[in-house]
Parts: structure tokens; C-alpha cells; sequence
């Protein structure tokens, strides 16, 4: 619903740009072997055009740090909204300082940034990366991509990806103009879709309670309409990133026959090279809450598993995890004969909690909006449709009074015999 809400402050002023762009190119095909547009410039890296290809090994100069087996290697992908310098943050706004300092840890730790071809490569191809690696996502097409985090993006020799949904690439407002976004793809960027409209589940729901072939119908509009324009504005497109993270197997089963090859969603966690491309993990980088971003540039823990493409995460992150620190239900590893399953958190047993803090994030779904009872601190909610996907996990997030900042996980699955709602 944020996405909603800035549509509807769009008569905030634009910025003016300040900055001299190279003049616009067209790119490429993210997985041609034409080489890439983007050139680090800064003394971070080596120089020079760094061409690879699907047969490319591990002789790739342009990284970092030296290339591993492909096993080996582990990304962090970063998604990002809008950003101000000035303006209130909020989860889907970063202070622009913010992402600077971001960009300037990721130097600092080693992490090489890897373009969205690069990572397709490694993923499709027998790319090899270095063991630690960060593909910079940014979802929307805000104007502010391209005045704030585009200059920094340069600055700093990173490659980025675009997931734009074609109702909001108008150049009004808030939002970028497609001439924006060819400048930005002559020096880094590159593009993937996020559909035309930006449907939220209770919108895909809707289409669904009109019959399957009406849902499968909007399902096909909203993908391949979404990449017609934007292959007809900026080449070849090939990656789709689910809007709210929200997915079913529908979704994830027309995906190919639209030409797609890899798919997002906006559950955290390290991406393997076995990881399901249809349903990538991504750590959503919130303008209020830093430790996101903390824990993606982590590869010290073993927060590494991804879905992989057997299908199989059972308790993923979770399994590993220590249970919550208060009752919750569905209870941890059980198996569940819902696919529609109300998950709570009881709170009651915490001390010292700022309630307003409290978030609960669940696999397929990203942040939903659960409903905190202040008198029995019970944490709530029930999907608005059904879950398809076999393994759900579940983050609640909440801060002390003393500020300090605390997460609990657990997972659970659905028992697949079950075909209705419950
Ligand atoms: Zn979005």
C-alpha cells in the first residue's frame, strides 16, 4: 500500500539534476556476450571493459577479489526504493547519506558488486564470482533513483538493476522518465519488470475469485505487456521482480512462457547458485531500520541457504535459528492443514518492548500487516489468500524500550493433501 501512498504525493516538487551524464546508449541483452556498458571508474577496481560471457570462467579481472567454484560463492541482493536527503525516512525511503554510507561499507569489506547479467551468468552459466558478492536492486523507477542514488552509484563503480513497473515510468512527480533510465543504463544500470500495474495480493485475488482463466489472463498482461514496453524502450529483458514479494505457483508457472529466467521475491537470505530462479531471495534495505543491511553485507554467519531449486527450505534460516523468545502459532517445524493458516506471535512475556517497533515479515509475502493487540500483545495475521508454497518462515522484529533491536524466527509447512481454504 506504500507504493500507493507516495502515488498520491506525487505533486511533491521534482529536483532538478545537476549532474553531466554521458549520453544515452542502448543496452544490451543481459546475457548477450557484447560485453558490458558498465565501466568501473574508480581506483577501488581494475579498469577497463570487462566483458563476460556465458563460457567465461574465472579469469574475469574486473572483480575484487578472486573468483571461487561456483558453489562457493554467496549474494547478498539488495533492494532498494526511493531515497531523500531531506525528507522523513520511512521503510521504502533511505536517507540518501544512508546509502552512501552503505556503498562505502561494501567497499570497505571487500564485497565485490556484481551486475544483474554477471549474476544471471553465475547462476545459468559456469561464471565463477568471488565468495562474497552484492547485486544492487531498485525497485519502482522513483525519480530519486536517479538524482540521489544514481551520482553514488557512479561514484563508486556499482552496477545496479532497475525493477520498473511500466504505469509509473512517466517522468511525473516522483517518477522516472524513460530517457532517465536509458542515461543510467550508459553507466551501470540495467533493467527487469515489475509489472505494468504493481498489483497487490488483494488485487491478484480478486482476479482469482473471477475464475482461473480471468487470473491467468491478468497474470499474463501484467507480465508480458510489462516486458513488451520495456524491451520496446530498453532492450532485452529477462528478470521479473514479484511486486510485494507476492507469489503463487501461477504466477511462478507462467513465468517462462513470458520469457522471463529469473524471478524476485523480498524474503532475506544469502543466494546460492542453486537457489530456485524463480523465486530469488532479496534483503529489502528499510530507511528505518539499518541492521537489514547489516546482515546482508554479514557472510560471517550462516545465514547462507537459499530455496534451492529441489524445492525443499524446510526451516531454512529457522532451523538453525533458536526459537522465539515468546509462544507463537503455527508452533515451530509443525506441519499445518491450512494453506491459509493464521500465524501469531504472543508478546505478552517481553519486557521493556517499544510496541511501535513491531514488524512480522513472512516468506512470500515480505512485511505484512499484522495487527498488535496493545492489551494481550498478540501479533497477528492471516494471509488474504491462499499459500501455495510448501515452507513458510516467519521474522517478527521488534526494538527494547532501550533501543536495542531484536528478531525472532521460526518456520513452519502446509500440508500439501490440502486443496481448500480452511
Ligand atoms: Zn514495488
Amino acid at each position: 500500500m506504500k507504493h500507493y501512498m507516495y502515488l498520491a504525493i506525487l505533486v511533491i516538487c521534482q529536483l532538478a539534476c545537476g549532474q553531466n551524464f554521458d549520453p544515452p546508449p542502448l543496452n544490451p541483452d543481459p546475457l548477450s556476450n557484447e560485453g558490458l556498458t558498465h565501466r568501473p571508474h574508480t581506483t577501488a577496481r581494475p579498469t577497463g571493459s570487462a566483458t563476460v560471457s556465458g563460457t567465461a570462467t574465472s579469469t574475469n579481472s574486473r572483480f575484487r577479489s578472486q573468483p571461487v567454484p561456483r558453489e562457493r560463492t554467496r549474494v547478498a541482493i539488495l533492494g532498494y526504493h526511493n531515497f531523500s536527503a531531506t525528507r522523513p525516512v520511512s521503510d521504502m525511503l533511505l536517507r540518501t547519506s544512508e546509502l552512501r554510507a552503505q556503498m562505502e561499507k561494501i567497499r570497505r569489506a571487500g564485497i565485490t558488486v556484481i551486475s544483474m547479467r554477471e549474476f544471471l551468468e553465475w547462476r545459468f552459466g559456469n561464471l565463477q564470482l568471488p565468495e562474497k558478492c552484492v547485486l544492487i536492486t531498485l525497485d519502482d523507477g522513483w525519480r530519486s533513483v536517479y538524482t540521489d542514488a544514481y551520482p553514488i552509484f557512479r561514484e563508486y563503480g556499482y552496477p545496479f538493476h532497475l525493477f520498473l513497473y511500466t504505469r509509473y515510468l512517466t517522468g511525473r512527480g516522483d517518477s522516472m522518465s524513460p530517457e532517465m533510465v536509458r542515461n543510467m543504463m550508459a553507466n551501470g544500470a540495467s533493467v527487469g519488470s515489475h509489472s505494468v500495474s504493481h498489483p497487490y495480493p488483494s488485487t491478484w485475488r480478486r482476479h482469482q475469485n473471477s475464475g482461473q482463466q480471468a487470473y491467468l489472463s491478468f497474470i499474463d498482461r501484467e507480465f508480458g505487456e510489462s516486458r513488451r514496453y520495456l524491451e520496446q524502450h530498453f532492450g532485452q529483458v529477462n528478470t521479473y521482480c514479484y511486486p510485494g514479494g507476492y507469489n503463487d505457483e501461477a504466477m511462478v508457472s507462467r513465468l517462462p512462457m513470458h520469457g522471463y529466467v529469473a524471478a524476485f521475491t523480498v524474503i532475506p537470505g544469502k543466494v546460492t547458485c542453486e537457489v530456485d530462479p524463480l523465486r530469488i531471495d532479496r534483503y529489502m534495505v528499510f530507511g528505518t531500520d539499518h541492521s537489514i543491511f547489516r546482515r546482508a553485507i554479514d557472510f560471517g554467519s550462516q545465514e547462507s541457504s537459499s530455496r534451492s531449486s529441489s524445492g525443499a527450505q524446510p526451516g531454512r534460516v529457522a532451523a538453525s535459528a533458536p526459537p522465539p523468545p515468546f509462544p507463537v502459532s503455527p508452533k515451530p517445524q509443525s506441519c499445518v492443514p491450512s494453506n491459509v493458516p493464521t500465524i501469531t506471535a504472543q508478546l505478552s512475556g517481553l519486557s521493556g518492548i517499544n510496541l511501535s517497533t513491531v514488524r512480522m515479515e513472512v516468506s512470500g509475502f515480505g512485511r505484512v500487516p499484522a495487527k498488535l493487540d496493545a492489551t494481550s500483545r498478540s501479533l497477528q495475521w492471516t494471509p488474504p489468500c491462499r499459500i501455495y508454497m510448501p515452507n513458510i518462515s516467519v521474522h517478527v522484529y521488534w526494538d527494547s524500550t532501550d533501543g536495542t533491536h531484536h528478531r525472532a524466527e521460526w518456520s513452519f509447512s502446509i500440508d500439501q493433501t490440502v486443496t481448500i481454504d480452511q
